[in-house]
């Protein structure tokens, strides 16, 4: 088994939210990073409640929601996390904040079937970075555990410890009511071990609730990937997906969105992101809503530093992309944004260290997956689609490359056959 790498940390967190809630124009894309495509329910000059679904995953039957209230616009393309440039729905915010009527009523009891339906009908996703709709995952016979992921291990990124600081009795409440509601005996909230602000910030609370544990893993990078997270904590391993074994994982953000859910039954219109890397002048983290640009939100916190060459990355440093502009709107899998500057040494030639090999978590190698980009049977024997994308092998390369980038090209170029 690989074994996971010590990062440095940048663990300096205000755990102050500063709230950027009022954009101009949010911009709802009719595609998601995983190549989803949703089909747009309004049109140009349409008035749009907030909360109002305008577009839907018709496979799985899955809304996008308005974040705010306004007028509808079509047809403009926008960067999102991933890079790429995707048509929009665009609503022109009348800072009303109106709501449908039908909106406004909160649910009292739930039974699973109601609670799987309404994680549909809002539009929760994990938030952890997935984007996978987390109605999927609650909708199993007989789970035996929820784990709730808080183990956060991308440096700079603290957007998932702010949300334990301010709500860890929402999120115990949340897990309860789940727990309840779904018949789940047990459940464990996995955490670093030496992040002891979030782990004293469950502890408060934590006496109220006897099947609730605290997990601990190492401070190690990626240590919060699911498949570690269930072998650490559980003992466990799966083939595809934890809930063969009956196991939910959810991110600690996304049970904080179902609090929301529970609490106010409306759909997931905002979210918590780090903003941080020495290309910001006021790091912090910042409640936003989805749809909005990223430029108007960093214009909105000060501004930039000067840097000779800033990049921008969509992301954590290890698992992010890195983008040439700052016009990239807000999506609900995006928990970052860093702000650097583009020092790296880069086209070094490949020394045959074997080090992107050594540290895969996914068993694979890095390096003769780059090597054969144009050999489409030897690839299909490499397994490039076991890349989890964490940037381990690019970030251990002595020669700076950017190996992940070529085992990405490499798992487009074998699904596509
Ligand atoms: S990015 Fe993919 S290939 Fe590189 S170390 Fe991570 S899982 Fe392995
Ligand atoms: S870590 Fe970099 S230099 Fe070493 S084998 Fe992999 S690609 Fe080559």
């Amino acid at each position: 088994m690989n074994k996971p790498v010590q990062i440095k940390r940048d663990e300096n967190i205000d755990y102050n939210i500063q709230k950027y809630i009022k954009p101009e124009y949010v911009y709802i894309p009719l595609e998601n990073k995983n190549g989803v495509v949703y089909k747009h329910l309004v049109k140009e000059g349409d008035y749009i409640y907030k909360g109002q679904v305008v577009a839907v995953n018709e496979g799985i039957n899955f809304p996008i929601h308005s974040s705010v209230s306004g007028y509808a616009t079509m047809g403009n393309n926008k960067i999102i996390d991933d890079g790429k440039k995707v048509k929009c729905i665009v609503i022109k915010n009348d800072f009303k904040e109106k709501y449908q009527k039908s909106k406004l009523s909160v649910k009292e009891k739930y039974t699973k079937q109601d609670f799987i339906d309404a994680l549909r009908e809002n539009g929760i996703t994990g938030l952890g970075g997935s984007d996978f709709p987390t109605f999927l995952k609650y909708n199993i016979d007989k789970p035996k555990c929820l784990i709730v992921n808080a183990v956060e291990c991308e440096p700079f990124v603290s957007c998932d410890k702010v949300v334990i600081h301010n709500y860890s009795d929402c999120i115990l409440e949340a897990i309860d009511m789940i727990m309840e509601i779904m018949g789940i005996p047990r459940a464990i909230i996995g955490l670093k071990e030496n992040n002891l602000d979030s782990i004293n910030s469950f502890k408060k609370y934590l006496g109220t609730y006897p099947k609730i544990k605290l997990g601990f893993v190492k401070d190690a990078y990626p240590n919060g990937w699911e498949r570690n997270l269930v072998r650490e904590l559980l003992d466990i391993e799966y083939d595809k997906y934890p809930t063969e074994q009956g196991i939910i994982v959810s991110n600690v953000s996304t049970i904080y969105a179902i609090y929301e859910m529970f609490k106010y039954n409306r759909p997931l219109t905002e979210r918590i992101i780090t903003i941080t890397g020495t290309g910001i002048k006021n790091r912090r983290n910042v409640k936003v809503k989805i749809g909005a640009t990223i430029s108007e939100i960093i214009a909105n916190l000060d501004g930039y530093n000067n840097l000779k060459n800033p990049i921008f990355i969509a992301g954590g440093p290890m698992m992010g992309n890195s983008l040439p502009v700052d016009d990239v709107i807000i999506t609900k899998d995006l928990n970052a944004v860093l702000v650097i500057e583009d020092d790296f040494e880069k086209n070094l030639p490949c020394i045959k260290c074997g080090k992107c090999i050594e540290v895969c978590p996914a068993g694979i190698y890095p390096v003769f997956i780059m090597n054969n980009g144009n050999n489409i049977d030897k690839l299909k024997e490499l397994k490039p689609g076991k890349c989890i994308e964490c940037g381990l092998c690019s970030f251990i390369c002595p020669s700076k490359i950017e190996v992940r980038e070529f085992v990405r090209m490499a798992k487009v170029k074998v699904s596509d056959r």
